[in-house]
């Protein structure tokens, strides 16, 4: 496969142009698929209230695309740290469906990858500096390939996102998710804990435990920041830390990225969409502005040669501007680091 190789389809719009567009790009990707493979498409259904999330018309055309080569499909995502409507399974499926991420509507079922309740997890070798393992959603042994699929905007922390950002925090648990934020180390919010017992009983050091005032304690002596109480408290009753060194933002972005690329890779395609540029991610409410007029698709079969594209068709300058001082261009200088290219 040409690991480099990336394909431009350009279309500016309207909407009718984009989907012509897109299926042209399907059918010039060399499809790695065969014949009764099941194909896991990783895509962002938008937080409750965002605006500018990929409509489910594309997913639905890649369903319908791999049905035509013999290939089953489901689309998934993983549950986000924060509350709103993606917190657990069940509201995030919920979101899924007023976004029009039905079913009936793609063709194929629509899966949380992490499960209903968080806790469908798996730890992938990784070996870098900041991550010996990456904890990420237990959706390889339902899928015998993928098709990453990206809306390329920016993002808050990462300058932008696209394929290397929906592989890393798009395949992560909520706790791998917070040790990319920050160095996790628990601290309660009292009047939010039903004091369930969740951070005391998935707790790994024995750090969380029962105080004698029957409310959970946290001895920071023990604790080694795993962060899998804060990702699990169902009431979000542990504080969020999103204090973060930028540029070890980016690293752990991409040692994430890298650990499940290498689980995936060689039968996985990948899609990004620069269609809908906004300033922010899809994780986040509201009409964004524009930060670039639509270009078209990209399609690909690496993460990283595919968002050094994407970046060389806008120019960065729309993301510098979005996101001033947000040093995005380690991701790239990283990946080489370690051997992600
Ligand atoms: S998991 Fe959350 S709600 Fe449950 S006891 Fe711990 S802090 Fe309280
Ligand atoms: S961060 Fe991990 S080790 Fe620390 S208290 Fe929470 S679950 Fe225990």
């Amino acid at each position: 496969m040409p690991h480099r190789r990336t394909i431009f389809i350009p279309s500016a719009g309207p909407a009718e142009a984009h989907r012509t567009a897109f299926c042209d790009l399907l059918a010039r990707l060399e499809s790695p698929y065969k014949k009764g493979d099941m194909v896991g498409i990783k895509l962002h259904w938008g937080e409750r209230g965002n605006l500018r999330f990929l409509p489910p018309f594309f997913a639905r055309a890649v369903v319908s695309w791999l049905r035509d080569q013999g290939v089953g499909a489901f689309v998934f995502d993983t549950t986000v740290l924060y509350s709103g409507g993606r917190r657990n399974g069940a509201d995030s499926l919920r979101t899924a469906a007023e976004h029009g991420f039905t079913e009936d509507y793609l063709g194929c079922p629509v899966v949380i990858a992490d499960g209903m309740d968080g806790r469908d997890l798996v730890d992938l070798p990784a070996g870098y500096r900041h991550f010996q393992t990456v904890q990420v959603g237990d959706v390889f042994e339902r899928a015998s390939g993928f098709f990453i699929l990206s809306h390329f905007k920016g993002h808050l922390e990462g300058g932008f996102g696209g394929a290397i950002k929906n592989l890393s925090m798009g395949f992560a648990s909520r706790a791998q998710k917070q040790r990319m934020h920050s160095d996790a180390r628990p601290a309660l919010i009292r009047e939010s804990c039903t004091r369930c017992g969740t951070c005391v009983e998935v707790c790994p050091s024995h750090a969380a435990q029962w105080g004698e005032d029957a409310y959970p304690c946290y001895d920071l002596e023990l604790c080694i920041g795993c962060a899998q109480c804060i990702g699990l408290c169902p009431e979000v009753a542990l504080r969020l830390c999103w204090e973060t060194d930028e540029a070890v933002f980016q690293e752990k972005l991409v040692e994430t990225a890298a650990a499940v690329w290498r689980a995936i890779r060689g039968k996985t395609l990948l899609v990004n969409a620069l269609i809908n540029i906004c300033s922010e991610c899809d994780c986040m409410p509201g009409l964004h502005p524009l930060i670039a007029p639509d270009a078209g698709f990209v399609g690909g079969y690496h993460p990283v040669a595919l968002d050094r594209e994407s970046l060389k068709i806008i120019g960065s300058c729309p993301v510098d501007q979005a996101h001033p001082g947000i040093p995005w261009k380690r991701q790239f200088v990283y990946a080489g680091e370690i051997g992600f290219l």
